[in-house]
């Protein structure tokens, strides 16, 4: 039973329960811990995030505010090439409707008076002079076959000769087509080509040509100009708007032409003539390359690059996005300023901004770690106190099983011991007489057969006694029944007095007894005998007064029977009773 107990008690360790009862202290505030950590995580990776976006949105404005600025001032000079175009064409109209008028006057005035041929030379007479732009721009006639009536000055030599067949530079057959618009529509509009006066004759300039059919002589009147003399005057005021509406903090605008000619530079003037295509940036970047890359891409493509300013010496950084202006050789560039102090300042706004959500991240934070420790401190002492209980119902239940135990084995040791008792008082009882206390005949047989066998197996010696009371009928008979009991149980006390322990002392009749004397001869025996008989005689008992007894005495002989013995001390008693009792025989 305490066996079980140990091994319930080893089974509830206090080491196992002091663990399980511990770990909500240590499991909760750790999982706390861990979802903290993965909130401070994502704190940070969307700070990080906000801080990288901060540089990527500001550029993503400017590069905004870049290409819109370039949008609209492709828009600007895109309304004034048609300015220039509407106004190249009202120049010459104007000119060629005046030319026409003083043709038409001078035909309606003098056709009846004079012949053809006069008329015509006073009209190509009259319109000669007409010249503009210091005789770029002139009035030149032709008939429908393509014979030049009055060609301008430098070209006077043509006069009279077949021109049909004309191509300009790009390949336009110039005469055939004014001739065709004269024939289809009666005048109109044309661009081409043409040599210019005070030119190489190889050279060609753009024009734009108007003719008008005079049809009094089969002729057309046309002038033209060239288009680089108004467009430097359109150039000139769109650069001028272009340098106002630049310098609003939002960048400059900067206008090369494709072999780095600067045109414009609304930032820094001074650059404007001067050439920039061999103009590479501090890590050895070829710019003018990286330029026209980005005008000709269809995408907005910016050039970041640092340079070293010529005139402050300092190195910048630039961010700048180029289109070609469509019809000419040049690209404008609209160049943003990149504001580091203001992306850094910005950049500290939002760190600062973070740090502040930081901290009452982390204060929350803390707050829920301190709320989860505390948690578990407190379910850690329920379980405790828990498993507390339970040890204590346990050993209360073990001790309750261990006094249980205590008692069945009382129990069983007095039943046993009764048992025993009862067991000894029934051995006793079978055994012994109940009167005098002394060894019954039972007994006393198996005791005889015992030393029998004991003296036959071992050469061993011993004596038998018998004693018969004398008259003890008259004992009785005179004193009654009860006082002759007495007097046998105090005669046994008397004998036994002289006795050792391993003499067996037996009663086997009323008042007949017999004792086995082991290890004892008849010598020995005999006094033993004679001091019995001499001990009762002596006796006074009481109310019956003196009682003798007689004794047969005989020593056991070698291989003796039962029978035999006890005959023969049977017949010993008889001889000392017919002796006259109160003697030994032998
Ligand atoms: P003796 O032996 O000398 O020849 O004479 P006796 O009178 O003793 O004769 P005997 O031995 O034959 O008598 C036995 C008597 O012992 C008979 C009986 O009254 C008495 N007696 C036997 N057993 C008991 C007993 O247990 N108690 C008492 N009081 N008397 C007993
Ligand atoms: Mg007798
Ligand atoms: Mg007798």
């Amino acid at each position: 039973m305490d066996k079980t107990i140990k091994y319930i008690r080893s089974l509830i360790s206090e080491k196992l329960i002091a663990l399980v009862a511990f770990s909500p202290s240590i499991l909760i505030p750790l999982i706390t811990i861990a979802i903290s950590c993965l909130v401070i995580y994502f704190d940070d990776k969307l700070y990080r995030q906000a801080d990288q976006n901060i540089e990527k949105s500001y550029t993503d404005i400017q590069n905004n505010i870049a290409v819109s600025n370039i949008y609209r001032a492709l828009k600007l000079i895109e309304y004034k090439n048609s300015i220039t175009e509407k106004m190249l064409q009202e120049k010459v109209k104007t000119r060629v409707d005046t030319a026409y008028s003083v043709a038409k006057n001078i035909y309606d005035e003098y056709k009846d008076s004079h012949t053809p041929e006069e008329t015509q030379k006073m009209i190509i007479d009259t319109l000669r002079p007409l010249v503009w732009n210091n005789g770029d721009s002139f009035i030149f006639i032709l008939d429908f076959d393509g014979v030049f009536k009055l060609a301008p000055q430098y070209l006077r030599h043509l006069e009279g000769s077949c021109v049909i067949d004309f191509r300009d530079a790009t390949g336009t057959e110039v005469i055939r087509e004014e001739i065709n618009l004269i024939k289809t529509n009666g005048g109109g509009y044309l661009w081409d080509t043409f040599t210019r006066p005070g030119h190489d004759p190889k050279l060609q300039f753009k024009q734009l040509a108007y003719v008008k059919n005079f049809g009094h002589f089969n002729w057309y009147i046309g002038s033209a100009e060239y288009l680089d003399i108004t467009a430097k005057e359109t150039e000139k005021t769109t650069l001028e708007i272009l340098r106002n509406v630049s310098g609003n903090g939002n960048g400059y605008f900067s206008v090369i032409d494709r072999s780095g000619n600067v045109i414009l530079n609304t930032e820094d003037t001074t650059l404007e003539g001067t050439n920039i295509s061999s103009l590479r940036s501090t890590d050895g970047k070829e710019l003018m390359e990286e330029f026209l890359k980005s005008a000709s891409s269809s995408e907005p493509y910016f050039v970041s690059y640092k340079w070293e300013n010529p005139k402050t010496k300092m190195i910048e950084q630039k961010h700048i996005y180029l289109k070609d202006i469509p019809g000419s050789s040049r690209m404008i560039g609209s160049s943003i300023n990149i504001d580091n102090d203001l992306i850094d300042r910005k950049k500290k706004e939002v760190y600062q901004l973070h740090q502040a959500q930081s901290q009452n991240i982390y204060l929350t934070l803390l707050s829920f770690v301190l709320f989860s420790l505390f948690i578990g401190y407190k379910i850690s002492q329920l379980l405790n106190r828990k498993f507390k209980d339970h040890e204590n119902t346990i050993t209360r239940k073990s001790n309750e099983l261990l006094q249980l135990n205590h008692s069945l084995e009382n129990l069983v040791e007095e039943r046993t011991d009764e048992l025993n008792r009862a067991y000894e008082n029934m051995k006793k009882i079978a055994l012994t007489d109940a009167l005098t206390g002394a060894y019954n005949r039972n007994y006393f047989n198996d005791a005889l057969y015992h030393e029998i066998y004991i003296a036959d197996r071992y050469r061993a010696v011993f004596s038998l006694l018998m004693f018969d009371i004398d008259h003890f009928k008259a004992v009785n008979d005179t004193f009654g029944h009860d006082v002759g009991d007495l007097v046998l149980v105090d005669m046994v006390n008397i004998v036994r007095a002289q006795l050792r322990d391993s003499d067996i002392f037996a009663r086997v009749g009323g008042e007949e007894f017999m004792i086995i004397l082991p290890q004892t001869l008849i010598d020995e025996s005999y006094e033993l005998a004679e001091r019995i008989r001499e001990r009762i005689q002596d006796h006074h008992f009481t109310t019956a007064g003196n009682v003798t007894i007689s004794i047969g005495l005989v020593s056991y002989r070698r291989h003796e029977t039962f029978k035999s013995i006890l005959k023969r001390v049977d017949v010993a008693l008889y001889s000392a009773k017919k002796s006259g009792r109160n003697q030994v025989a032998c």
